[in-house]
């Protein structure tokens, strides 16, 4: 059988293209790309012509089928989403788990990922952190995802679009209070930039600049003494104590 290699491609700088991913896709049969017209030219840009088959979140079933045929017949096969890593918020994750399950070797091409760049350029503690991907598009389904999280100390990495940045971080203002943030845009492209400090001059930022870009918010965890003195668990737990001594 044929080795599906998962590679992870700029996520807006080509300089970032690894001499690894270079070699493999020169050397694949095959590449399956998330959007063709946009691998085409990471492929040009490397002067490679390949033939490209398209694997996106809406033909994940049919796609994934005929590519698993095609690794059993030995094909050896590259999998690139638009940018970043396959399988971070981009279709991969089926693909994957059909060739582990079925016996088929994956290999991992590391390239950036946009939530953990802007992780550890936030500034924020990166020692325990959640990836949450897109929040919710609907505000009320959103508002409980964050409801669900209001409790968590780590460090909370999600993505969102520049046209509902605002309203997110407004809905998480109200859910998780002013907490710490960094809002990261662009990351490696020409106009990357920070906005670090409180959810409110975050808001505040975006008030007076329209969002414009790609953008991951990195927001502070729940404060571990406030999550102690606010909640029943605290007495609970004393009393568990008081019992074990
Ligand atoms: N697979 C990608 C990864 O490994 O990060 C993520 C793909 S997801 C469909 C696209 C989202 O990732 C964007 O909407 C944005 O939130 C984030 N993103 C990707 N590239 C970025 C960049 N250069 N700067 C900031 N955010 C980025």
């Amino acid at each position: 059988t044929g080795t599906l290699f998962v590679c992870g491609t700029p996520i807006g700088n080509l300089g970032d293209i690894s001499r690894r991913l270079e070699e493999v896709l020169q050397q694949a049969d095959l590449v399956a790309a998330e959007d063709t017209r946009r691998s085409s030219q990471l492929l040009n840009h490397l002067g490679i012509r390949k033939p490209l088959v398209s694997y996106h979140e809406h033909n994940l079933r049919k796609s994934g089928e005929a590519l698993m045929e095609k690794l059993k017949s030995g094909m050896n096969i590259a999998l690139v989403s638009d940018a970043g890593m396959p399988g971070i918020s981009d279709p991969g994750e089926v693909l994957i788990e059909s060739c582990i399950r079925e016996g088929i070797h994956v290999e991992l091409i590391a390239g950036p990922v946009a939530g953990i760049h802007a992780l550890i350029l936030s500034g924020l503690p990166t020692a325990r952190f959640a990836f949450e991907g897109f929040p919710d598009r609907n505000k009320k389904t959103r508002r409980s995802q964050f409801e669900a999280l209001v409790r968590d100390e780590r460090t909370l990495i999600f993505y969102e679009a520049p046209h509902r940045l605002e309203a997110t971080l407004k809905d998480m203002l109200a859910c998780f209070g002013d907490r710490r943030i960094a809002v990261a845009r662009e990351l490696t492209k020409r106009y990357e930039e920070f906005v670090r400090g409180t959810v409110t001059e975050a808001i505040r930022h975006f008030e007076a600049q329209a969002p414009k870009g790609e953008f991951v918010i990195v927001l502070a965890g729940a404060d571990p003494l406030e999550a102690g003195t606010d909640g029943a668990e605290a007495p609970e737990e004393d009393e568990v104590l008081r019992e074990l001594m």
